[in-house]
Parts: structure tokens; sequence; C-alpha cells
């Protein structure tokens, strides 16, 4: 996305150690890829046990529900929400009221300027 576009979102969470395999399925499906190559992406940060990105470019209103429907790999309270691919690390800006980690010194919620339903699909 470019700099000036409405914000967008994202849904990040850790995956449970023992419950790789089946992340790697899920994931795989999901981007019509195979085990191996969601492996070579995500095996890393994996091993690091830092959040991976499960949903990408959603709505506003579709964060919540997601949050209430994680996969049963997620390790239990480690999910995040940010901006799309911004990587919600502990450097990057965090707004408590929305609990969203996001670009630049503003949150796009307070500034009206994000999308509220999914402009495209996943693929
Ligand atoms: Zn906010």
């Amino acid at each position: 996305m470019k700099l000036d576009d409405p914000a967008e979102f994202a849904v990040w969470a850790v995956i449970s150690s023992g419950k790789v395999g089946e992340f790697r399925r899920w994931m795989a499906l999901r981007k019509k890829t195979t085990e191996l190559s969601i492996h070579q992406i995500y095996g890393q940060a994996l091993k690091m046990r830092e959040p991976v990105q499960l949903y990408s470019g959603i709505g506003w209103e579709e964060v919540a529900p997601l949050l209430e429907s994680l996969p049963t790999f997620v390790e239990p309270g480690s999910e995040k929400v940010s901006e799309t691919d911004l990587f919600p690390g502990p450097k990057t800006p965090f707004c408590a009221e929305h609990r969203l980690y996001h670009r630049g010194g503003t949150c796009p919620i307070s500034t009206g300027d994000f999308i509220r339903r999914g402009i495209r699909s996943q693929e």
C-alpha cells in the first residue's frame, strides 16, 4: 500500500510450539502454496517465537470477529493487531485506546482514515 492510502489491518500471533505443523497446513491452504514454502517463509520467525501475520488487508470492523475465532494453533493471548504488513514490534507506535500498532505519529482510527470493510480478497 502507498503511505497516503487509508489504513487496512492485519492480525498477528505467536504460534504454539506444539502446533507448528497445524499452522503450516493452514497457511499453505490460505496462500495456495506448499507446506515446504511456508516453512521457508516462516521458519525463522517460528523458531524465534515472533508473531506472524495470519490475516492482512482486512477492514477495521472485521478485526474483532477474527480475534474471537482465532485458529487453535495460536498461543493464547499472543494476538496483536497492526496496519497491514507493519510488524508489531516493541518500537512500533501503539495506540492503547484501539489496541493497534500503527505507522507514523497518529492512530488512523482517530483520524478516520481507514478501511471499515475489506476492499480486496486474500488472493
Ligand atoms: Zn487509536
